[in-house]
């Protein structure tokens, strides 16, 4: 049997109602084959990155422990998206609005860059709305290669990333 490893997964929606499809996400993310869902944190509101006429994105980061690959987790990641409506758009934008956006931020300590999959993510280190939510279920949490999660965030550049009052949702 695989030993499981531990992950992290960085969900975020600024379409068709973010709140529900985040909180779906998470939900999801526990029903992947040979897979645990750990830990949520909290919903996080942020501006969006790139174009700024999209509205605010709701975002959180799980962790899971799995016994997939990670080609065949973001394999399951990119199906879960396509499942909650996202298309991406033809002419590559990025940073466009999205119905779900899975990011794979962490797989256990694993270092890798091929066409398809980089890990850690490239954006963790610089991402609010990633590296809150990630200090407040991993506060001890390690990145390959990076600072420690508090400096990163003393550090990281606009926006900011608050947490969402769950009670006017
Ligand atoms: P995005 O528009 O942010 O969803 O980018 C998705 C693309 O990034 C896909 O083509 C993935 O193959 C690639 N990618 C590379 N590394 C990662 C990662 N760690 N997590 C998610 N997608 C990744």
């Amino acid at each position: 049997m695989t030993q499981p490893i531990p992950a992290y997964i960085g969900v975020g929606s600024n379409l068709a109602d973010p709140v529900r499809q985040v909180r779906a996400a998470l939900v999801a993310l526990g029903g992947l084959k040979q897979t645990r869902l750990l830990r949520c944190s909290s919903l996080y509101v942020s501006a969006p990155l790139g174009p700024a006429e999209q509205p605010d994105y709701i975002n959180a980061v799980a962790a899971i422990a799995t016994e997939l690959d990670p080609e065949a987790l973001l394999t399951q990641l990119q199906d879960l998206e396509r499942a909650a409506g996202r298309i991406r758009a033809p002419d590559g934008l990025r940073w466009g609005p999205r119905v779900l956006d899975l990011d794979l931020l962490l797989y256990g300590m694993l270092r890798q860059r091929s066409a398809t999959l980089t890990l850690p993510h490239p954006g963790i280190g610089q991402r609010a709305f990633v590296l809150r939510p990630l200090l407040e279920i991993a506060p001890d949490l390690t990145i390959p290669g990076l600072s420690p999660l508090e400096q990163l965030l003393q550090q990281c550049p606009p926006p900011a990333a608050r947490v969402l009052d769950e009670d006017s949702h």
